[in-house]
């Protein structure tokens, strides 16, 4: 919708247990209505931003030591998902994590466990959403989801998430050990998803999906932004075409 907010993160500093500094005066802003494209190294910090946006940080054992989070007026602290999920905000993990014994239908309502139950005009037509982005779910909706293809179960994944509306989708590495043709559907499902007025945040090691479609994109190196700009415009940087274009 064109009220949303934009996601602000504000010089954040995030630290598991002690002493391992994962994030160093990292901002960015996120505003609404886009997808912003986050590309880096393994350990360069990607998830780690993501899980202090949706409120995951802690059940990590990281926490936020500096800086901030804002969406809007709220102040998220990286310690409550429920708090994130109320703002409009949801992550889609790393490696699905569906409910493998679980039908498709099942894991589909489980994305809104916790939310009001008194509500189910939204829980339906966030449902005929999900099902109308991938008719898919739909064929296979009484189905084990553990018998579903790699493919299909992200689109579960993302599919679940979007089961709370959200105006703010965090996603994590989602074409990871995809095969080409799934990867280009997840791309044209990302489209679809932002053009229904949904901002995304990509995290991706598809650094050229990632920046087809993104509107920015950042490049984090060991805990700090590297290179902000419009994602066309990284996508011509010599560095970012080295070292994740594959050119030279
Ligand atoms: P990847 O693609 O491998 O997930 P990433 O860019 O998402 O990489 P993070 O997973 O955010 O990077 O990791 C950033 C740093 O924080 C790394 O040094 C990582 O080892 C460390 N780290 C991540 N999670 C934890 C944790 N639960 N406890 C301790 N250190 C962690």
């Amino acid at each position: 919708p064109d009220d949303a907010p934009a996601l602000r993160v504000e010089e954040l500093d995030v630290t598991y247990g002690r002493a391992l500094s994962a994030l160093r005066s990292v901002s960015l802003t996120v505003p609404h209505g886009d997808v912003v494209a986050l590309l880096g190294a393994n350990g360069a910090g990607k998830t780690t931003l993501l899980r202090a946006v949706s409120g995951t940080l802690r059940l990590h054992r990281g926490a936020i030591t500096a800086g901030r989070v804002r969406y809007g007026d709220t102040v998220l602290d990286g310690r409550d998902p429920v708090a994130a999920v109320r703002a409009g905000i949801v992550q889609v993990p790393e490696g699905r994590r569906i409910f493998a014994g679980l039908t498709v239908e099942e894991n589909l309502r489980a994305g809104r466990l916790g939310l009001p139950r008194r509500a189910p005009a939204q829980a339906r037509q966030a449902r005929d959403r999900v099902l109308a982005l991938f008719p898919r779910l739909a064929e296979r909706a009484r189905r084990p989801a553990g018998l579903l293809s790699g493919g299909e179960q992200q689109m579960l994944a993302i599919g679940r998430a979007l089961m709370v509306a959200p105006r703010l989708l965090l996603l994590d590495e989602p074409s990871l050990g995809l095969a080409p043709m799934m990867v280009r559907r997840i791309g044209e499902v990302i489209d679809e998803i932002n053009a229904q007025g949904t901002a995304v945040l990509l995290v991706e090691q598809n650094a050229g999906l990632a920046l087809s479609l993104a509107d920015h994109a950042h490049v984090l190196e060991v805990g700090e932004v590297r290179l902000s700009g419009p994602a066309a415009e990284l996508a011509r940087t010599d560095a970012v075409r080295r070292l994740y274009l594959g050119g030279s």
